[in-house]
């Protein structure tokens, strides 16, 4: 089988892990400020707090940003339920505003429809490892004097205009297994604010800055140097690995180029785009299901991100949510994510791409 999605740990990962162990220190030592600074420095930001999964960086910069009950976050419904829920979490609203067809990323538009005297933030989420318009968003923030935290957690390494992916506004990212970089579980969020940097690092750790002195609600959300040590190395690495993503996507974009029935991922020429996901569409008579199947049948992973946007799924709908968001809907009814991670070899992708040609002809 070729999956969807493989971490690669290498024995550099491995010796880093023991490494700590033997130290004795396993938590809260040298390895995750190393880690922070090393991933601000990475992401070009002044701060960085690490954090135990991407939910929490969201989370955390929510809380750090004053957000909570009676604001509403404008965010798409077309991502991970976490983007979300972190709202949620924070006696806030989501609000969602619908996403582009061509990018899957929200639609700058349909933000400004949605902005009220409640609106505080905006959530772009960067999906699939390609830049939301950062551009419009961040006049339209500007304008209307919002706060914006991006859900980078596909996008390491992603660039708009040359910047990095979470340096427009805060930051977040997840290290989870199938991300472009991983630390196990972890994530980390990234800002030029020092007061946002230092409410979040006490909001991760029970509120305090001074161990048993809480200056204010906070949560047991901090990374381990197990994590942080797993990071260091992937860190070195991330780059090599997006361009390899890359390289992958760019090799089954013009094996696939001329197949009627499937659209193949638009890139927006003023990003670099990661690839955390490789997302066509199928429309071709055949049904998704069908496709997806066929594919498993000949050996090869699939993924649907993401089969129900978040204002359709249940625990939303008990919420009330009734929103019609077309684009969205239709985006998820569509969407079939195809293998490009680093370890998929010129074979597997001639196999993805022959077996495609022949199912679709
Ligand atoms: C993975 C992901 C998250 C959550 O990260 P976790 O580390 O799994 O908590 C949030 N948003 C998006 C878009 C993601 O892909």
């Amino acid at each position: 089988m070729i999956p969807i999605a493989k971490p690669i740990i290498g024995e550099d990962e491995i010796n880093a892990v023991v490494e700590v162990m033997r130290s004795g220190v396993i938590a809260e030592g040298q390895k995750v400020k190393d880690f922070e600074s090393n991933f601000a420095d990475y992401v070009g930001t002044s701060y960085a707090v690490a954090v135990n999964s991407g939910t929490a960086a969201l989370h955390a910069a929510l809380l750090a940003h004053g957000i909570g009950n009676g604001d509403e976050v404008i965010t798409p419904p077309f991502t991970f339920a976490a983007t979300s829920n972190s709202v949620l979490f924070t006696g806030a609203k989501p609000v969602f505003a619908d996403i582009k067809e061509d990018t899957f990323n929200i639609d700058p538009e349909r933000i400004i429809e949605k902005i009220t005297p409640g609106t505080k933030a905006i959530i772009p989420v960067h999906l699939y490892g390609q830049s939301a318009d950062m551009k419009s968003i961040m006049e339209i923030a500007q304008d209307n004097d919002l706060i914006i935290i991006e859900d980078a957690c596909q996008a390491h390494g992603a660039t708009f205009e040359g910047k990095k992916s979470g340096s427009f506004g805060t930051g977040t990212f997840s290290f989870y297994p199938t991300k472009n970089m991983t630390t196990g579980e972890g994530g980390i969020i990234t800002t030029n604010d020092k007061t946002v940097a230092e409410k979040a690092k006490m909001i991760r750790s029970h509120g305090s800055r001074q161990r048993y002195y809480h200056e204010m609600l906070g949560y047991n959300l901090r990374m381990t140097d197990i994590a942080a040590a797993i990071g260091l190395v992937q860190l070195k690495k991330v780059d090599e690995f997006n361009d390899s993503r890359i390289r992958n996507a760019q090799y089954l974009s013009k094996s696939l180029n001329n197949i009627k029935g499937i659209s193949l991922p638009y890139v927006d020429r003023r990003c670099k785009h990661v690839f955390h996901q490789y997302t066509v569409r199928i429309r071709n008579g055949i049904t998704r299901d069908e496709i997806i199947s066929l594919l498993n049948k000949r050996g090869i992973g699939t993924g649907i991100y993401y089969p129900l946007p978040i204002h359709k799924q249940p625990f939303y709908k008990d919420l009330g949510y009734s929103d019609s968001l077309p684009v969205s809907e239709k985006a998820s009814e569509e969407v079939i994510s195809l293998p490009v991670h680093p370890s998929i070899t010129r074979t597997d992708l001639d196999t993805i791409s022959q077996t495609l040609r022949e199912l679709l002809s």
